[in-house]
Protein backbone atom coordinates (compact mmCIF):
# COMPACT_ATOMS: atom_id res chain seq x y z
CA UNK A 1 0.00 0.00 0.00
CA UNK A 2 1.12 3.70 -0.96
CA UNK A 3 1.08 6.26 2.19
CA UNK A 4 0.42 9.37 0.93
CA UNK A 5 1.11 12.36 3.25
CA UNK A 6 -1.04 14.91 2.95
CA UNK A 7 0.27 18.73 4.37
CA UNK A 8 -1.57 20.83 6.69
CA UNK A 9 -1.26 24.47 8.67
CA UNK A 10 -2.24 24.66 11.76
CA UNK A 11 -3.62 26.83 12.63
CA UNK A 12 -5.00 27.34 8.67
CA UNK A 13 -7.48 27.25 6.16
CA UNK A 14 -7.78 22.92 5.79
CA UNK A 15 -10.96 22.70 5.85
CA UNK A 16 -11.29 20.65 2.23
CA UNK A 17 -8.51 18.60 3.25
CA UNK A 18 -10.47 17.59 6.78
CA UNK A 19 -13.44 16.73 4.89
CA UNK A 20 -11.51 14.13 2.21
CA UNK A 21 -10.09 12.40 5.76
CA UNK A 22 -13.28 12.22 6.98
CA UNK A 23 -14.79 10.76 3.81
CA UNK A 24 -11.71 8.09 4.13
CA UNK A 25 -12.54 7.22 7.43
CA UNK A 26 -16.38 7.25 6.94
CA UNK A 27 -15.37 4.44 4.40
CA UNK A 28 -13.73 2.42 7.03
CA UNK A 29 -9.86 3.77 6.72
CA UNK A 30 -7.24 4.25 9.07
CA UNK A 31 -5.44 7.62 9.09
CA UNK A 32 -2.71 9.40 11.08
CA UNK A 33 -3.62 12.16 12.37
CA UNK A 34 -1.99 14.76 14.49
CA UNK A 35 -2.57 15.66 18.28
CA UNK A 36 -0.55 18.48 20.25
CA UNK A 37 0.90 15.40 22.27
CA UNK A 38 2.03 12.70 20.15
CA UNK A 39 0.31 11.66 16.24
CA UNK A 40 -2.37 9.44 16.04
CA UNK A 41 -3.75 6.46 14.08
CA UNK A 42 -7.07 7.29 14.25
CA UNK A 43 -10.56 4.94 12.88
CA UNK A 44 -14.15 6.03 12.84
CA UNK A 45 -15.04 5.28 16.75
CA UNK A 46 -18.21 3.54 15.90
CA UNK A 47 -16.64 1.44 12.90
CA UNK A 48 -15.50 -1.22 15.43
CA UNK A 49 -13.77 -3.19 11.74
CA UNK A 50 -12.00 0.20 10.95
CA UNK A 51 -10.78 -0.08 14.80
CA UNK A 52 -9.81 -3.48 14.23
CA UNK A 53 -7.57 -2.28 11.41
CA UNK A 54 -6.13 -0.05 14.07
CA UNK A 55 -4.76 -2.81 16.33
CA UNK A 56 -3.26 -4.61 12.91
CA UNK A 57 -1.70 -2.17 11.79
CA UNK A 58 0.30 -1.64 14.78
CA UNK A 59 0.68 -5.23 15.79
CA UNK A 60 -0.35 -4.83 19.04
CA UNK A 61 -0.17 -8.29 20.67
CA UNK A 62 -3.37 -7.47 23.23
CA UNK A 63 -6.19 -5.12 22.87
CA UNK A 64 -5.68 -2.07 24.89
CA UNK A 65 -8.56 0.43 25.23
CA UNK A 66 -8.27 3.55 23.13
CA UNK A 67 -9.52 6.86 23.39
CA UNK A 68 -11.89 8.38 21.75
CA UNK A 69 -11.45 11.96 20.23
CA UNK A 70 -14.32 14.52 20.52
CA UNK A 71 -14.46 17.86 18.26
CA UNK A 72 -16.06 19.59 21.36
CA UNK A 73 -16.85 18.96 25.07
CA UNK A 74 -20.59 18.82 23.98
CA UNK A 75 -19.82 15.94 22.03
CA UNK A 76 -19.04 14.44 25.39
CA UNK A 77 -22.70 12.91 25.89
CA UNK A 78 -22.72 11.00 22.54
CA UNK A 79 -20.49 8.75 24.09
CA UNK A 80 -20.38 8.83 27.88
CA UNK A 81 -23.25 9.13 30.21
CA UNK A 82 -21.73 11.26 32.79
CA UNK A 83 -23.32 10.32 36.67
CA UNK A 84 -25.64 13.50 37.70
CA UNK A 85 -23.14 13.61 40.57
CA UNK A 86 -20.09 14.11 38.41
CA UNK A 87 -21.50 16.72 36.02
CA UNK A 88 -20.44 19.76 38.01
CA UNK A 89 -17.08 17.99 38.24
CA UNK A 90 -16.26 17.23 34.30
CA UNK A 91 -17.41 20.40 33.61
CA UNK A 92 -14.93 22.12 35.89
CA UNK A 93 -12.42 19.87 34.16
CA UNK A 94 -13.38 20.31 30.58
CA UNK A 95 -13.76 24.45 30.88
CA UNK A 96 -10.35 23.81 32.47
CA UNK A 97 -8.33 21.68 30.17
CA UNK A 98 -9.91 21.22 26.68
CA UNK A 99 -9.32 21.97 24.77
CA UNK A 100 -6.09 20.15 25.88
CA UNK A 101 -3.86 17.05 26.79
CA UNK A 102 -6.42 15.69 29.53
CA UNK A 103 -8.11 12.48 28.94
CA UNK A 104 -11.78 11.56 30.81
CA UNK A 105 -12.52 8.17 31.79
CA UNK A 106 -16.54 7.57 32.40
CA UNK A 107 -18.94 5.27 31.99
CA UNK A 108 -19.71 4.41 28.13
CA UNK A 109 -22.72 4.74 26.06
CA UNK A 110 -23.93 1.56 24.20
CA UNK A 111 -22.87 2.95 20.96
CA UNK A 112 -19.15 2.44 21.61
CA UNK A 113 -17.78 -1.10 20.10
CA UNK A 114 -16.25 -3.20 22.69
CA UNK A 115 -12.86 -3.61 20.85
CA UNK A 116 -12.94 0.14 21.47
CA UNK A 117 -12.51 0.03 25.16
CA UNK A 118 -11.30 -3.47 25.49
CA UNK A 119 -14.60 -4.72 26.76
CA UNK A 120 -14.46 -2.42 29.66
CA UNK A 121 -17.78 -0.54 30.91
CA UNK A 122 -16.13 2.96 30.35
CA UNK A 123 -15.01 5.48 27.58
CA UNK A 124 -11.62 7.00 27.33
CA UNK A 125 -12.59 10.71 26.02
CA UNK A 126 -10.45 13.56 25.02
CA UNK A 127 -10.86 16.89 22.87
CA UNK A 128 -7.26 17.56 22.02
CA UNK A 129 -5.99 21.07 21.30
CA UNK A 130 -4.86 20.01 17.68
CA UNK A 131 -7.52 21.57 14.91
CA UNK A 132 -6.48 18.51 12.87
CA UNK A 133 -7.97 15.73 14.90
CA UNK A 134 -10.89 18.05 16.20
CA UNK A 135 -11.87 19.18 12.73
CA UNK A 136 -11.56 15.78 11.15
CA UNK A 137 -13.60 14.46 14.20
CA UNK A 138 -16.43 17.10 13.49
CA UNK A 139 -16.46 16.37 9.60
CA UNK A 140 -16.83 12.80 10.12
CA UNK A 141 -19.35 13.32 12.60
CA UNK A 142 -18.38 10.48 14.72
CA UNK A 143 -15.74 10.55 17.44
CA UNK A 144 -12.18 9.37 16.35
CA UNK A 145 -10.53 6.52 17.92
CA UNK A 146 -6.80 6.80 18.17
CA UNK A 147 -3.94 5.20 19.68
CA UNK A 148 -0.40 6.59 19.19
CA UNK A 149 0.43 5.92 15.26
CA UNK A 150 3.53 3.72 16.18
CA UNK A 151 4.53 0.05 16.13
CA UNK A 152 3.64 -1.92 19.19
CA UNK A 153 6.74 -1.61 21.44
CA UNK A 154 8.02 1.10 19.59
CA UNK A 155 8.21 4.87 20.54
CA UNK A 156 5.28 7.24 19.92
CA UNK A 157 5.94 9.24 16.82
CA UNK A 158 5.72 13.38 17.55
CA UNK A 159 6.68 13.81 13.80
CA UNK A 160 4.98 13.13 10.28
CA UNK A 161 8.32 11.82 8.90
CA UNK A 162 8.26 9.44 12.50
CA UNK A 163 4.83 8.03 11.55
CA UNK A 164 6.28 7.11 8.38
CA UNK A 165 9.05 5.31 9.62
CA UNK A 166 6.70 3.64 12.06
CA UNK A 167 3.48 2.88 9.27
CA UNK A 168 5.06 3.10 5.60
CA UNK A 169 3.06 1.01 3.63
CA UNK A 170 0.71 -0.16 5.83
CA UNK A 171 -1.28 2.88 6.36
CA UNK A 172 -3.35 5.19 3.30
CA UNK A 173 -2.44 8.51 4.54
CA UNK A 174 -0.57 10.78 7.05
CA UNK A 175 -1.75 13.86 8.11
CA UNK A 176 1.29 16.36 8.76
CA UNK A 177 1.02 19.21 10.79
CA UNK A 178 4.60 19.22 11.75
CA UNK A 179 5.90 18.62 14.74
CA UNK A 180 3.43 18.26 17.95
CA UNK A 181 3.87 20.47 20.66
CA UNK A 182 4.06 18.97 23.43
CA UNK A 183 5.30 15.26 23.16
CA UNK A 184 4.35 13.67 26.16
CA UNK A 185 0.74 11.58 26.20
CA UNK A 186 -2.63 13.35 27.69
CA UNK A 187 -3.08 13.08 31.53
CA UNK A 188 -5.94 10.46 31.91
CA UNK A 189 -8.43 11.02 34.73
CA UNK A 190 -11.50 9.33 35.81
CA UNK A 191 -13.67 11.19 38.05
CA UNK A 192 -15.20 9.19 41.16
CA UNK A 193 -17.02 9.90 44.67
CA UNK A 194 -14.28 9.43 47.29
CA UNK A 195 -15.30 7.68 50.23
CA UNK A 196 -16.54 11.46 52.14
CA UNK A 197 -19.13 11.04 48.97
CA UNK A 198 -17.60 14.37 47.20
CA UNK A 199 -16.14 14.19 43.52
CA UNK A 200 -12.61 13.54 43.27
CA UNK A 201 -10.51 12.06 40.23
CA UNK A 202 -8.01 8.85 40.02
CA UNK A 203 -5.11 9.82 38.38
CA UNK A 204 -4.53 7.26 36.01
CA UNK A 205 -1.62 8.31 34.04
CA UNK A 206 0.40 11.30 34.15
CA UNK A 207 0.89 14.01 31.61
CA UNK A 208 0.90 17.42 30.89
CA UNK A 209 -1.99 17.93 33.28
CA UNK A 210 0.09 18.16 36.57
CA UNK A 211 -1.35 17.66 39.77
CA UNK A 212 -0.54 20.85 40.63
CA UNK A 213 -2.72 22.19 37.88
CA UNK A 214 -5.58 19.83 39.30
CA UNK A 215 -4.86 21.06 42.76
CA UNK A 216 -7.72 23.58 44.05
CA UNK A 217 -10.26 21.81 41.03
CA UNK A 218 -11.06 18.59 42.63
CA UNK A 219 -9.03 15.81 44.99
CA UNK A 220 -6.69 13.28 43.45
CA UNK A 221 -6.52 10.26 44.91
CA UNK A 222 -3.96 7.26 43.57
CA UNK A 223 -1.29 8.47 41.88
CA UNK A 224 -0.27 5.87 38.99
CA UNK A 225 2.91 4.15 39.65
CA UNK A 226 4.58 2.09 36.83
CA UNK A 227 6.70 0.33 39.79
CA UNK A 228 3.54 -0.63 42.14
CA UNK A 229 0.60 -0.29 39.52
CA UNK A 230 -1.10 -3.52 41.93
CA UNK A 231 -1.13 -1.23 44.85
CA UNK A 232 -3.79 0.70 43.27
CA UNK A 233 -7.92 0.05 43.11
CA UNK A 234 -7.77 1.60 39.83
CA UNK A 235 -5.62 1.67 36.74
CA UNK A 236 -4.96 2.12 33.70
CA UNK A 237 -6.23 -1.12 31.37
CA UNK A 238 -3.45 -2.55 29.01
CA UNK A 239 -0.93 -2.97 31.91
CA UNK A 240 -3.19 -4.83 34.44
CA UNK A 241 -5.35 -7.88 33.58
CA UNK A 242 -8.60 -5.46 34.16
CA UNK A 243 -9.96 -5.76 30.99
CA UNK A 244 -13.76 -7.38 30.76
CA UNK A 245 -13.52 -11.27 32.19
CA UNK A 246 -16.12 -13.46 32.15
CA UNK A 247 -17.18 -14.44 35.53
CA UNK A 248 -17.84 -17.97 34.68
CA UNK A 249 -14.94 -20.57 34.38
CA UNK A 250 -12.95 -20.34 30.23
CA UNK A 251 -10.97 -22.96 29.30
CA UNK A 252 -8.73 -22.96 25.81
CA UNK A 253 -8.40 -25.66 23.82
CA UNK A 254 -6.74 -26.59 20.49
CA UNK A 255 -9.39 -26.95 17.68
CA UNK A 256 -8.24 -30.14 16.41
CA UNK A 257 -7.33 -31.60 19.54
CA UNK A 258 -10.46 -34.10 20.95
CA UNK A 259 -12.51 -32.34 24.29
CA UNK A 260 -13.55 -34.42 27.02
CA UNK A 261 -15.85 -33.03 29.58
CA UNK A 262 -16.49 -33.74 32.91
CA UNK A 263 -19.82 -35.80 33.13
CA UNK A 264 -22.64 -33.01 34.82
CA UNK A 265 -20.72 -30.26 33.59
CA UNK A 266 -22.65 -28.38 30.96
CA UNK A 267 -20.15 -26.54 28.36
CA UNK A 268 -20.69 -23.80 25.88
CA UNK A 269 -17.78 -23.83 23.01
CA UNK A 270 -16.23 -20.26 21.98
CA UNK A 271 -14.72 -21.28 18.12
CA UNK A 272 -13.41 -19.90 15.58
CA UNK A 273 -14.67 -20.96 12.37
CA UNK A 274 -17.47 -22.78 14.20
CA UNK A 275 -16.27 -25.87 11.53
CA UNK A 276 -12.93 -27.71 13.04
CA UNK A 277 -13.06 -30.76 14.45
CA UNK A 278 -13.72 -29.73 18.15
CA UNK A 279 -16.82 -28.11 17.24
CA UNK A 280 -18.00 -31.01 15.58
CA UNK A 281 -17.87 -32.87 18.85
CA UNK A 282 -21.49 -32.63 20.51
CA UNK A 283 -20.84 -32.03 23.70
CA UNK A 284 -21.81 -28.37 23.68
CA UNK A 285 -24.92 -26.92 24.64
CA UNK A 286 -24.49 -23.90 23.06
CA UNK A 287 -21.82 -22.76 20.32
CA UNK A 288 -20.84 -19.46 18.95
CA UNK A 289 -18.92 -19.23 16.16
CA UNK A 290 -16.26 -15.50 16.12
CA UNK A 291 -15.84 -15.19 11.98
CA UNK A 292 -18.12 -18.39 10.80
CA UNK A 293 -16.80 -19.89 7.35
CA UNK A 294 -13.79 -18.87 5.92
CA UNK A 295 -12.63 -17.02 9.59
CA UNK A 296 -11.78 -13.64 9.43
CA UNK A 297 -9.22 -12.07 12.50
CA UNK A 298 -10.45 -8.72 12.41
CA UNK A 299 -13.97 -10.13 11.86
CA UNK A 300 -13.51 -12.58 14.85
CA UNK A 301 -11.71 -9.36 16.65
CA UNK A 302 -15.01 -7.22 16.42
CA UNK A 303 -17.43 -10.01 18.22
CA UNK A 304 -14.61 -11.47 19.99
CA UNK A 305 -16.15 -9.17 23.42
CA UNK A 306 -20.04 -10.07 22.48
CA UNK A 307 -19.33 -13.25 22.06
CA UNK A 308 -17.89 -13.71 25.54
CA UNK A 309 -20.21 -11.74 26.83
CA UNK A 310 -23.34 -13.73 25.33
CA UNK A 311 -21.75 -16.88 26.90
CA UNK A 312 -21.41 -15.46 30.07
CA UNK A 313 -25.37 -14.48 30.46
CA UNK A 314 -26.39 -17.63 28.97
CA UNK A 315 -27.82 -20.03 31.84
CA UNK A 316 -27.43 -22.96 29.91
CA UNK A 317 -23.26 -22.47 30.29
CA UNK A 318 -21.57 -23.50 33.39
CA UNK A 319 -18.17 -23.61 31.71
CA UNK A 320 -16.67 -21.86 28.68
CA UNK A 321 -14.45 -23.69 25.85
CA UNK A 322 -12.69 -21.34 23.65
CA UNK A 323 -10.52 -22.46 20.66
CA UNK A 324 -7.33 -21.42 20.49
CA UNK A 325 -6.87 -18.74 17.83
CA UNK A 326 -4.12 -18.49 15.00
CA UNK A 327 -1.06 -16.52 16.64
CA UNK A 328 -0.84 -14.40 13.94
CA UNK A 329 -1.78 -10.61 13.08
CA UNK A 330 -4.51 -10.06 15.54
CA UNK A 331 -5.03 -13.33 16.34
CA UNK A 332 -2.33 -12.69 19.09
CA UNK A 333 -4.22 -9.93 20.48
CA UNK A 334 -7.25 -12.26 20.74
CA UNK A 335 -5.40 -14.70 22.34
CA UNK A 336 -3.82 -12.56 25.12
CA UNK A 337 -7.51 -11.85 25.84
CA UNK A 338 -8.08 -15.11 25.91
CA UNK A 339 -4.88 -16.51 28.15
CA UNK A 340 -6.20 -13.87 30.41
CA UNK A 341 -9.73 -15.14 30.99
CA UNK A 342 -8.74 -18.46 31.13
CA UNK A 343 -5.79 -17.45 34.17
CA UNK A 344 -8.22 -16.21 35.92
CA UNK A 345 -9.54 -18.83 37.20
CA UNK A 346 -6.52 -20.69 37.14
P1 LIG B 1 -2.73 6.24 24.46
O1 LIG B 1 -1.57 5.42 25.00
O2 LIG B 1 -2.50 7.71 24.52
O3 LIG B 1 -3.20 5.75 23.15
O4 LIG B 1 -3.92 5.99 25.47
C1 LIG B 1 -4.46 4.74 25.68
C2 LIG B 1 -4.47 4.50 27.14
O5 LIG B 1 -5.60 5.13 27.73
C3 LIG B 1 -4.66 3.03 27.46
O6 LIG B 1 -3.46 2.30 27.38
C4 LIG B 1 -5.19 3.10 28.86
O7 LIG B 1 -4.12 3.21 29.76
C5 LIG B 1 -6.01 4.39 28.86
N1 LIG B 1 -7.45 4.11 28.75
C6 LIG B 1 -8.18 4.08 27.63
N2 LIG B 1 -9.45 3.74 27.90
C7 LIG B 1 -9.53 3.57 29.23
C8 LIG B 1 -10.57 3.20 30.13
N3 LIG B 1 -11.82 2.94 29.68
N4 LIG B 1 -10.28 3.10 31.44
C9 LIG B 1 -9.04 3.40 31.89
N5 LIG B 1 -8.00 3.73 31.09
C10 LIG B 1 -8.24 3.82 29.78
MG1 LIG C 1 1.21 4.23 22.66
Amino acid sequence: METRVIEVEVPGRNEETYREVADMLRRGDIVAIPTETVYGLGADAFNAEAVAKVFEAKERPSFDPLICHLPNAASLSDIADVPPELQGLVNRLAETFWPGPMTLVLPRKSCVPDIVTSGLPTVACRVTQHESMRKIAKALGHPIAAPSANRFGHISPTTAQAVMKELGGRIPLIVDAGACSEGLESTILQPCIDEKGKPAVHLLREGPVTREKLRGLCRVLHKKSSTSPAAHPVNAPGQLPSHYAPTKPLILHNPRAPFTPTPGIVYGLISYQGNSPLAQQNCWAHTESLSPGSGRLAEAAVRLFAVMRAMDEREDVQVIVAEELPETGLGNAMMDRLCRAAARRG
